[in-house]
């Protein structure tokens, strides 16, 4: 089957994770959308990757209903649909506000859930379709000081999983895919915040991230775009419901 001309949807298609996605799948051959706040950041990505370029925060309900119908507009009918923009705020249980907990929950689940319900019914139709969530190995297990986030994230596993046997005669497959850490401002974020936190220099906070896995290295942006893509063909249909750990062994 071509997927060439197929029509893929990026969240935070604007930098990092989502711009390697981006960036893959358009090289693949497809029509992609990108989506975010950052206007400067997903215009560059766009105009590079020949992409279309849409401003939304994902946890404005209306107005990611209304970037739906605008996207699908401009480009079609969604093939693809990558849930990838997510946020990572780290901060003990007192220290979790309900402010950061309902945050977490809007972006890194609820927008996913919006987005799954907008246009799985319409792929159902087409009889094909891709979903892609990039979770965390945070979904699949606990780290300390990341309640908000780590509950959003199995959250989103458990969203994979309970769509992926709901639509299993559809030709639509939903997946996960569960990086450990990567290296883009999220993990940069996260050494710094290691750093201030124990008082250890930017090298050793890093370090530790990196010790984190059995392979003592943060993934790249572009070995998880390359698993994303893996997913997409054909050939991929048998790959339903899972969420597959990128991190070096680490939940091995
Ligand atoms: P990043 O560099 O911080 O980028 C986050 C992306 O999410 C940006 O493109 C941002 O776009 C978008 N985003 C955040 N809040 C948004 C909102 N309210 N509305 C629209 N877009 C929003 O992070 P990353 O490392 O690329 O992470 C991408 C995904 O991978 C996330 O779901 C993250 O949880 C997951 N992940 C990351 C790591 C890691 O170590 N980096 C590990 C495991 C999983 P704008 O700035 O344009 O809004």
């Amino acid at each position: 089957m071509d997927l060439k001309g197929r029509v893929a949807l990026v969240t935070g298609g604007g930098r990092g994770i989502g711009e390697a996605i981006a960036r893959r799948l358009a090289a693949e051959g497809l029509k992609v959308a990108i989506l975010g706040r950052d206007r400067e950041a997903l215009s560059r990505v766009a105009f590079a990757l020949n992409a279309r370029a849409f401003t939304v925060d994902l946890a404005d309900r209306a107005a990611l209903e209304a970037a739906v119908i605008e996207v699908q507009g401009a480009l079609g009918p969604i093939d693809v649909l990558v849930n990838n923009a997510g946020i990572a705020d780290s901060a003990s249980l007192e220290r979790t506000d309900d402010a950061t907990w309902d945050r977490a929950f809007a972006v890194n689940v609820t927008a996913p859930f919006a987005l799954c319900r907008a246009l799985l019914p319409t792929m159902a139709k087409r009889g094909w379709g891709r979903v892609v969530n990039v979770a965390s190995n945070a979904g699949l297990r606990g780290y300390a000081y990341t309640s908000a986030y780590c509950a959003s994230k199995h959250a989103v596993v458990g969203l994979t999983r309970a769509l992926a046997v709901e639509v299993a005669r559809t030709g639509v497959t939903v997946n996960a895919v569960c990086p450990g850490f990567v290296d883009t401002d999220m993990s940069t974020r996260a050494a710094e915040n290691i750093a201030r936190t124990t008082k250890r220099d930017a090298d050793a906070a890093r370090a530790a991230l990196e010790a984190l896995s059995p392979q003592r290295r943060l993934m790249t942006a572009d070995e998880v775009a390359h698993a994303v893509w893996s997913l997409i063909p054909h050939e991929a249909r048998g790959i339903h419901g899972q969420c597959i750990a990128l991190d070096g062994g680490q939940t091995a």
